[in-house]
């Protein structure tokens, strides 16, 4: 829905014409599961976006609505629920909890929210509508953070709110990625350069439709078997803070004295670092092919040795094999379910989208969403009451 239909809504269901902000949902190119090891990622903002549609009101209350959710909800600014109720509201509410406990104290405002990304398919809806909700709260304070610091305190929220313990990627990325391009970071300083994709290419994003029920406790147990990685090759290399600072031989050289799974999981980590580093050389070569074998290895790493892939990812990667224009593929995010990302010459994104569908449902028995995306812009301004 573009801002002008949701500003007409707001208009309507509040009686006062509106501010609105919009964040881009986010797939990862690569580097899956290395962020919260303080490694390297390289994701892109992509076309579909939340936006949140803002407007003062004289009491101390926050109104929040969403277009997706029938309930809307009522707070008082001076009784702040400090906990996460439950509901969906709790992405918007998180964002005005941990804004009042920084010093930038939300004013009353009307909020409706609306979203044009799938919600719960890994691509990131919820670093969505936290930047979104962030940037429309401050807006009625005047209160400007740079877009890393936004990016920061959203990640907040979702860690010490929703209580996901989620690394900077999503959020990073939804404030600062670029039109055309992926952005490189290192999640460690946040440091990060933007790397051009060329025009001649989509990302083909292809929802498996299943999100496995265990996702999140295997992403909880993942995060501590890296950790306990960190703790035991921390006797070997005592300066050691994260598996971003292992390299490959030092690892192979303690693989006998670490548990088989961890030294699995510390080795897909190690490897997707260097991956990441070598797929930015490749971008900016313009080897559109190397980059896609290396996103070929990242998903067997992440099925064989992370053991985060499931059937329905496996065989939507599989089935991408072949189909003209292709030059690789993965599975995208947390893994369990969510999405696979094919690199598609732009001349056959559409045969590809349809014949990988039509694949899919063959294989699985369901339809799935795909999405034809480009690199897109973050976070801004789309409309204010001037406009
Ligand atoms: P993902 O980030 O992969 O889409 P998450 O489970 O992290 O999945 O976040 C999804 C949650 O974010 C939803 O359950 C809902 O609470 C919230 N959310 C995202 N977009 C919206 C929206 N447009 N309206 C209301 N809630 C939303
Ligand atoms: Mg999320």
């Amino acid at each position: 829905m573009a801002s002008k239909e949701l500003a007409r809504r707001f208009t309507s269901m509040f009686g006062a014409q509106p501010t609105i902000f919009s964040a881009p949902g986010r797939v990862n190119l690569i580097g899956e599961h290395t962020d919260y090891n303080e490694g390297f990622v390289m994701p892109s903002a992509i076309g579909l976006r939340t936006r949140v549609a803002i407007s003062r009101r004289p009491e101390r209350k926050l109104l929040i609505r969403s277009q997706h959710f029938p309930e809307s909800f009522e707070f008082d600014l001076d009784d702040l629920p400090q906990q996460a109720t439950g509901a969906w509201c709790d992405y918007v509410l998180g964002i005005a909890v941990v804004l009042q406990q920084t010093g930038h104290a939300p004013q009353g405002a009307n909020l409706l929210v609306h979203s044009e990304i799938p919600i719960g398919a890994g691509l990131s809806s919820s670093a969505a509508i936290e930047v979104a909700s962030a940037l429309a709260l401050m807006s009625l304070n005047g209160t400007v953070l740079p877009l890393a610091e936004v990016a920061k305190l959203c990640q907040h929220t979702e860690n010490a709110f929703i209580g996901a313990r989620v690394g900077i990627m999503d959020q990073f990325v939804a404030c600062l990625g670029k039109a055309g391009h992926a952005l490189l970071l290192d999640c460690r300083s946040l440091d990060f350069e933007l790397i051009s994709i060329p025009d001649t290419v989509r990302m083909v994003v292809c929802n498996t439709m299943v999100k496995h029920q265990h996702a999140s406790g295997e992403y909880n147990q993942r995060r501590k078997e890296c950790e306990e990685g960190v703790r035991i090759l921390a006797g070997w290399y005592p300066g050691i803070r994260a598996l971003r600072d292992i390299s490959l031989h030092q690892l192979v050289q303690h693989s006998q004295d670490l548990p088989e799974t961890i030294y699995k999981r510390c080795r897909h980590v190690v490897e997707e670092n260097e991956r990441v580093r070598e797929s930015a050389r490749c971008l900016r070569a313009g080897d559109l092919s190397g980059f896609g074998k290396l996103m070929r290895e990242s998903h067997r790493s992440l099925r064989d040795l992370y053991e985060v892939s499931c059937r329905e990812l496996d065989i939507m990667v599989e089935l991408a094999e072949g189909l003209p224009g292709y030059h690789g593929g993965r599975m995208t995010g947390g893994g369990f379910g969510g999405c696979t990302l094919n690199l598609v010459e732009e001349t056959e994104a559409e045969a590809f989208a349809d014949r990988i569908s039509v694949r899919y449902q063959q294989a699985v028995g369901i339809k799935p969403d795909v999405y034809i995306c480009s690199a897109a812009e973050g976070a801004k301004a789309e409309l204010n009451r001037a406009g």
